[in-house]
């Protein structure tokens, strides 16, 4: 689906001073208010395109770069499958509205009606995986370490908030004054506390348990990359939505086929007499074998391309390509018959090097090749 233009969203125009997005945005923040549009998927989407158009917009570098680049600024862009989280777009309302947290549960709920929901915190984990991963993706399972809910465990209602879970305060904000509610700091929001829990269990519930978990890895993912699955972190105390599990892909080098971005390289080597004489050899690539032919007279330096056996590109549709550079190897050591043979060619003028246009230098050939 294609996105619509950021100024669009907040109805200004390119010029508009930081003061003006920020005022667009608290307008159409409030109008598709989750908590006054209760179950409107329409005006749910509205308050999260609003949002990340805001967060571009209001930054300076982000804005000055979406001003140039539009959406299409290459790796994802800036909302390409990144959408934020309601979490995310609360958090930034305390830079819209002042004060702490989010004086909208008040203003729009009337109090009480939403609870804000702790999250689970997130579990980091690196996962190595070889170039046939990254080429074919992968499925792979991994053992973590998760903190969930354990069993037997008994809740007293919190006497701090008397189990509603917030705590009441008047504030004064931008909008004038209003009841701002902030969560509550002896039970986290959850309006309840432990009163009884088995050993091992730590003190919001939750207990450390081993559980392998099924992770895909799409193809053409590249080393230092991080991958999210969403509510497999930690379990949030007092039951709100657990954490992310986060993977960080190493990449394994792979001791024959180089990666460079999404192309492949690999070194060919072939004697000084199969490059004059042309033949016909196999070079590994990502998916098996491949005949590739030399043509007679080949120099060393030259670069073959095999279309499409590179890595996939994670964003797109299009596939690298496999280079093989020709290397050709000159002998190191020679019986004396062989160095009879070519002492007698040593003054060939065919033996005597004579490059013209088509015999290009390496610069020439790697400005071939990339541009
Ligand atoms: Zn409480």
């Amino acid at each position: 689906m294609a996105k619509r233009d950021y100024y669009e969203i907040l109805g200004i125009n390119k010029s508009a001073t930081a003061e003006e997005i920020k005022k667009a945005y608290r307008k159409v923040a409030i109008q598709y208010h989750p908590d006054k549009n209760p179950d409107n998927k329409e005006a749910e989407e509205k308050f999260k395109e609003a949002a990340e158009a805001y967060e571009v917009l209001s930054d300076t570098n982000k804005r000055a770069q979406y001003d140039r680049f539009g959406h299409s600024r290459g790796n994802g862009g800036f909302g390409g499958g990144h959408t934020m989280d309601m979490e995310d777009i609360f958090s930034q309302f305390g830079d819209i509205f002042g004060g702490g947290g989010s004086p909208f549960d008040s203003f729009f709920g009337g109090g009480g009606g939403r609870r804000r929901q702790r999250k689970g915190s997130n579990l980091r984990i690196k996962l190595k995986l070889s170039l046939e991963e990254i080429a074919n993706g992968a499925e792979k399972k991994i053992k973590v370490n998760r903190l969930v809910h354990a069993e037997g465990v008994t809740f007293k209602t919190c006497t701090a908030c008397q189990g509603t879970g917030q705590m009441r305060k008047v504030v004064n904000t931008m909008l004038g004054q209003m009841v701002s509610t902030t969560t509550c700091s002896q039970c986290n929001g959850s309006g309840q506390l432990i009163d009884k829990r088995p050993s091992g269990v730590d003190s919001s519930g939750l207990i450390s348990k081993e559980e392998v978990i099924s992770i895909k890895i799409p193809a053409g993912v590249s080393d230092g990359m991080q991958l999210s699955m969403s509510g497999k972190g930690n379990e949030a105390p007092g039951g709100g939505v657990a954490g992310d599990l986060l993977i960080l892909i190493e990449e394994q080098e792979d001791k024959v086929l180089k990666r460079d971005g999404n192309n492949l390289i690999y070194d060919l080597y072939i004697s000084f007499i199969d490059a004059a004489l042309g033949t016909a050899v196999e070079v590994p690539s990502i998916t098996g074998k491949v005949k590739i032919k030399i043509d007679p007279g080949t120099q060393s330096g030259k670069i073959l391309r095999l279309r499409g056996k590179g890595i996939k590109d994670i964003n797109g549709y299009e596939t690298g390509d496999q280079l093989i550079y020709i290397n050709v190897w000159t002998p190191k050591k020679l019986s004396s018959e062989e160095k009879a043979i070519l002492e007698n060619l040593r003054h060939s003028a065919n033996f005597t090097p004579h490059p013209d246009a088509s015999d290009k230098g390496f610069f020439e050939k790697m400005k071939e090749f990339f541009h």
